[in-house]
C-alpha cells in the first residue's frame, strides 16, 4: 500500500486524498482518460507535475512508461479545476463533519416556525 508524501500514513492506492492530512492525491486514472506513453528512453515521471510536487502515490512511480495521470510539468497548470475541486471538497467535507448540528439548527428553525404559526 503506497503512503501519503506528507503524513506518512498508508493509504489506499486509489485514494484521491489522504484521510489523514487530506493532501490531494494522484490515484489510478479513470475511463475515457488518454494513457500516455514514454517516447524515448526515460521513464514519464521524470517530466511530469505530480512527480516533481511528490504527490504521486502510483506504485508504478518513477518508472513509468505509460500513464493516465501524466502531466507535462512545462505546460501551466490548470488553477480554476484545481481550486474548484479543493473547494467543493472542503465544503462537502465540511457538512459531513457538521451534519448532527446543521440537524440540530433545522430542528430548531422548524420548531420556532411552528410555534410562530399557532
Ligand atoms: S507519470 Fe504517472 S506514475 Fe509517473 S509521477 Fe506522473 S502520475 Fe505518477
Ligand atoms: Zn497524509
Amino acid at each position: 500500500m503506497p503512503e501519503c508524501p506528507r503524513c506518512h500514513q498508508a493509504v489506499d492506492v486509489k485514494a484521491i486524498a489522504c484521510p489523514y492530512c487530506r493532501t490531494p492525491l494522484k490515484a489510478y486514472g479513470h475511463p475515457g482518460m488518454t494513457l500516455y506513453h514514454a517516447t524515448g528512453d526515460e521513464p514519464l515521471c521524470v517530466a511530469c507535475t505530480y512527480d516533481e510536487d511528490d504527490t504521486c502515490t502510483l506504485p508504478k512511480r518513477p518508472h513509468a512508461r505509460d500513464c493516465t495521470l501524466y502531466r507535462d510539468r512545462n505546460q501551466p497548470a490548470v488553477p480554476m479545476v484545481t481550486q474548484g475541486y479543493t473547494r467543493d471538497f472542503q465544503i462537502r467535507t465540511w457538512i459531513k463533519r457538521n451534519l448532527v448540528w446543521l440537524l440540530l439548527l433545522g430542528l430548531i428553525l422548524f420548531s420556532l416556525i411552528l410555534t410562530l404559526l399557532r
